[in-house]
């Protein structure tokens, strides 16, 4: 059985390690990136607490004793379903299995504008972005001619109350807090404004009453405006129009208010959903298919738990991936009868808005458990060690994470470039 998989994030790469070394199974791993990306820590990067390295891990040396499995570092263009091909960059490739693991990308919902202007933050590339732009910020400041344009520069709009949005304006109070005023002492931080606008009437509204009501009032706390039932309407690059008519003057719009399922060409438009999603059955097989399959983000399965899908987790993409990867193992070994249905048994979720400051809902006992603070964001940092995937990598950014604690700061406060350019130094 020739299985090609497309995209080795939580999904894709759960599924090829359990179909490591399976007898009868060729495994053809495609992704455009040659690494797993941990994306649940994008934020920490983005605000120089971490270093991209810790939270990405090189897909060749997960898979340095796998007989089976072959990698190939490119994007897919197209999928022929009717000849059972795939057509890359770097050319085509034939199939008996395709898995589609792709996930989802940034959805600033057809604005074109924002779009243009906004900073996403759904790559490595994009967090390191971030955090070149948050610093070159602070440097602009200081050479600001007036405090209007010094506002322009210290003022941070930060688009969407989920966890995303939730971690990175944390984040970045802590660093207005503890850092940089030590690294900008002719600055007055006391001008820097961080300002979280959300749509619905909560902040981390996935989550119970309880975590909202503790979430909003920890960024409170950390000196975080928070803006519900608003919605950012327009940006320039310098202006953000809200929803209640507010403008705000800033150069930092910091886009999590959305994500779209990254969708190949050659899916059937019919097969699309809402979220920009494929729709799969309980096995993962797209409807009306034989031998494709979507996992993970991409993919929405409806269960009676969750009729409109499952939500776009981690969890759920590993688990989705553990399951295709007994089911295929099973149909190889002619034991199709024993395939099993997939569904998700949510274990809690927890988001972190900065030092001893977590939540975390967990389903059992019923009524949930609801706590916060020290004690979840104990719990917080335990569980995200746990599933970053290297020795190394733990160890990196449990010292990271450690000096930060005692120290009040961190070092990564880089500006790295692509290239020197003059004109980079003129604003
Ligand atoms: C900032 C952020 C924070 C998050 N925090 C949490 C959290 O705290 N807890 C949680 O459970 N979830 C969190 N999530 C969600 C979680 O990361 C996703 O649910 C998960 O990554 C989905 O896994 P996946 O395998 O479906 O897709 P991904 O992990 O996104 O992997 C998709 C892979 O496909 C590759 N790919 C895409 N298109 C192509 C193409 N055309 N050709 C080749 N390769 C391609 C990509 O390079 C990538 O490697 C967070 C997400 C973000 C962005």
């Amino acid at each position: 059985m020739r299985v090609i998989i497309i995209g080795c994030g939580f999904a894709g790469l759960k599924l090829a390690r359990n179909l490591v070394n399976k007898e009868n199974i060729e495994v053809l791993i495609i992704d455009k990136n040659n690494y797993h990306q941990f994306q649940p820590l994008f934020y920490q990067v983005a605000t120089s607490g971490l270093d991209a390295s810790n939270i990405s891990f090189p897909l060749r040396k997960i898979f340095q004793k796998a007989r089976n499995v072959r990698f190939r570092l490119t994007s897919l263009l197209e999928i022929k379903q009717a000849e059972n091909k795939i057509v890359t960059t770097i050319g085509a490739f034939d199939y008996d299995v395709l898995v589609l693991a792709t996930g989802a990308t940034t959805n600033f919902f057809g604005n074109e504008k924002l779009q243009e202007n906004a900073l996403p933050m759904k790559s490595t590339v994009e967090a390191l972005q971030l955090r070149n732009h948050i610093i070159k910020n602070f440097e602009n400041a200081l050479l600001a001619t007036s405090k209007q344009e010094r506002e322009l520069y210290m003022t941070f709009v930060i688009v969407g109350g989920g966890p995303t949005g939730v971690e990175l304006s944390g984040a970045i109070a802590e660093m207005r807090k503890y850092i940089l005023p030590k690294d900008y002492p002719e600055l007055d931080f006391s001008e820097m404004k961080i300002i979280l606008v959300e749509g619905s009437p909560k902040t981390l509204a996935v989550m119970s009453e309880q975590s909202s009501e503790k979430s909003r009032k920890y960024l409170t706390g950390l000196g975080v405006t928070v803006e519900t039932k608003t919605t950012v309407k327009e940006y320039d690059g310098t202006t953000a129009v809200l929803s209640t008519g507010e403008t705000i003057q800033t150069t930092t719009l910091l886009w999590a208010a959305g994500i779209k399922g990254n969708v190949p060409a050659g899916i059937e438009a019919s097969l699309i959903v809402k979220g920009n999603r494929i729709q799969v059955d309980r096995y993962n097989k797209v409807e009306g298919t034989e031998n494709m399959y979507a996992i993970g983000d991409i993919a929405c399965m409806e269960t009676p738990q969750y009729p409109h899908g499952h939500p776009q987790l981690a969890n759920v993409a590993i688990n989705q991936g553990k399951n295709l990867a007994a089911n295929l193992i099973h149909q190889v070994n002619g034991n199709k009868h024993l395939q099993a249905e997939f569904e998700y048994h949510d274990k809690g979720t927890m988001a972190t808005v900065g030092r001893n400051l977590a939540v975390v809902d967990i389903p059992i006992p019923k009524p949930k458990l609801h706590f916060g603070g020290w004690f979840a964001w104990l719990i917080w940092m335990s569980l995200h060690l746990m599933l970053i995937l290297g020795v190394k990598n733990r160890v990196q950014i449990f010292i990271n994470w450690l000096y930060k604690y005692f120290t009040y700061d961190q070092n990564l406060r880089l500006l790295i470039r692509t290239a020197f350019r003059e004109e980079d130094e003129v604003k």
